[in-house]
């Protein structure tokens, strides 16, 4: 049996320590009982970012985006079926850029849509522009391998 993974919940932050075994059985949050893995990115700010995407055990691919950007809409599709193909191996999350200045800033975002796949909250890989499907497999794959 392998060490349990720490997993914090998108909901309430709480970090739940679930087996490797159990990864792949809807697992709820401990705290407040809500699935810690929703098959959606989920959508990151400044007061939630360092609880639930700079620790834990699970690799975060954060897409870094804005509503006007025409590229960051037409990717946006791909990104969400991706959050149903690789949870719960790993999280999901997008960075409104317009809304969340603060983290752009703080990962030196200069063009979206960008990519950036953390560990434990370093970066650990960075992709600029948009994916298709095979594509970001591809990333995510080199990335982690
Ligand atoms: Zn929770």
């Amino acid at each position: 049996m392998n060490a349990p993974l720490a997993i914090p919940c998108p909901h309430c932050s709480a970090l739940n320590r679930v087996p490797a075994e159990r990864l792949d059985q809807q697992p709820h949050c401990g705290r407040c009982h809500q699935p810690l893995f929703t098959g959606h990115p989920l959508a990151l700010t400044t007061a939630n970012f360092d609880a639930v995407a700079a620790r834990g055990d699970l690799p975060v691919l954060v897409d870094f985006w804005a509503t006007w950007c025409g590229p960051c809409i037409g990717f946006a599709p791909v990104f969400a079926a991706a959050a149903r193909e690789f949870e719960p191996q790993l999280r999901l999350a997008k960075v409104d850029t317009d809304a969340q200045p603060a983290l752009a800033q703080r990962f030196g975002i200069r063009s979206i849509p960008t990519l950036v796949l953390l560990r434990g909250g370093r970066e650990i890989a960075r992709q600029a522009g948009a994916l298709n499907a095979g594509q970001l497999r591809q990333f995510v794959a080199q990335a982690l391998h």
